[in-house]
């Protein structure tokens, strides 16, 4: 197989864990026959510090013709305010959210992993995790709360002054995120949780009603709605009984965040924005880490697993998934640490030494 990869390093730790997965790409290629075009371009703080825009149109006519996209990360240290004076109000973090759009990537999957040789890293119980947690959140990317019409009136009197943010949701947007999640769960245990607040609002009322309209064509799918409030508690309470989430952008946006917590360290979770084509954004859920950027202490793994989910999602690879996905647990099985997840117990390594551990593994299974 041949493919082309458009690889965004961005900024921070973004170039040093995206060396990494682009190593672990190359080692599958090598391994299973395929071959992968990969080609840096621009985006965040660096493209605009180099072309004065933080998604330069080379960059989006670049992924545009790709079959897939890697991202490392985007920004500069948190409470800096460096581009406060752009002419367009340009930041690095607006590279990163037109991408998404220009692809049009409207379901975010971002799983919530906690492998057993890491449960210590976990604030929950050992027997609240059980054994390999293993859950899928799909949160819908591109509409919702976030993308309404903003209002802001500003009256005499405080009862005068007020501000609304609409939440907006038609049918056609909630059909094609429900049927990614459907697919997913059919993939996976067959048991798919719709969040929402239909106790009060309309908009998850449609999406209970798409939903029932979606369940006919997964049968084999088990269909369960939870109320976004009690989702919260039950994610902390029993995480196991949840297989695939899915859920609007914003409670996707709080109980992802959630959820990656139980797993203890940010640097371990992958996650995929996918749209109508085969074509995906593949990242870390994880920023640009100024604080330890250069230093060689970053755990690339989040951006490996990516590589994974971008073997599965955009190239149907579910062999070469497996693979990464393999080796990433036997080097943790070995005992290997980057400084994030390291116990006195374990192996400390770098970023780049934590590279080389994965590719040698796949090297050799
Ligand atoms: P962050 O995720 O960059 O860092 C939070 C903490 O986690 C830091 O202590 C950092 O050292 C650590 N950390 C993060 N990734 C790690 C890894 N792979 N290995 C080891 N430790 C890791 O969040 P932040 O500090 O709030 O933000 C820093 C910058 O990143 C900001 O400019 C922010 O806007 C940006 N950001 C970008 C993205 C993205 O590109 N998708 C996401 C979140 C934040």
């Amino acid at each position: 197989m041949r493919k082309k990869v458009i690889v965004l390093p961005g900024d921070g730790i973004g170039p040093e864990i995206v060396l990494q997965a682009t190593s672990v790409l190359h080692t599958i290629a090598e391994k299973f026959g395929h071959e992968f075009d990969v080609t840096e371009k621009l985006i965040g703080d660096i493209a605009l510090e180099t072309t004065n825009c933080s998604l330069p149109e080379q960059t989006i006519t670049a992924c545009k013709q790709a079959d897939a996209v890697l991202l490392g990360a985007v920004g500069g240290p948190v409470g800096e305010n460096k581009w406060k004076d752009h002419p367009t109000g340009d930041r690095p973090e607006k590279g990163l959210l037109k991408i998404r759009q220009e692809l049009e990537l409207y379901s975010n999957l971002r799983p919530t992993i906690l492998y057993n040789e890491l449960k210590d890293a976990s604030p929950l119980k050992s027997e609240i995790i059980g054994d390999n947690l293993d859950i899928m959140i799909v949160r819908e990317l591109t509409s919702g709360i976030y993308f309404g019409k903003k209002t802001k009136i500003v009256g005499d009197a405080d009862k005068d002054t007020y501000a609304i943010d609409e939440m907006y949701y038609n049918k056609y947007e909630i059909r094609r995120i429900l049927k990614t999640a459907f697919k997913i769960a059919q993939g996976r245990k067959k048991n798919l949780t719709v969040v929402d607040k239909a106790n009060v609002l309309e908009t998850s009322r449609l999406w209970r009603e798409v939903s029932a309209e979606v369940a006919k064509d997964f049968e084999d799918v088990k269909l369960t709605h939870l109320y976004v409030d009690n989702a919260a508690m039950q994610l902390i309470v029993n995480p196991k009984q949840f297989d695939v989430l899915v859920t609007t952008n914003m409670f996707g946006d709080i109980l992802s965040d959630e959820a990656s917590m139980i797993t203890g360290s940010i640097g371990m979770l992958p996650s995929a924005s996918l749209g109508d084509t085969t074509l995906g954004l593949y990242e870390p859920i994880h920023g640009s880490a100024p604080d330890i950027a250069g230093q060689d202490k970053a755990n690339p793994l989040a951006t490996i697993l990516s590589v994974a989910m971008m073997l599965r999602h955009s190239f149907s690879l579910e062999e070469e998934a497996l693979c990464v996905e393999k080796a990433v647990k036997e080097v943790l099985q070995l005992g290997y640490r980057t400084l994030d997840i390291y116990t006195d117990k374990d192996k400390l390594v770098g970023t780049t030494k934590m590279g080389d551990l994965v590719c040698k593994c796949i090297e050799n299974m």
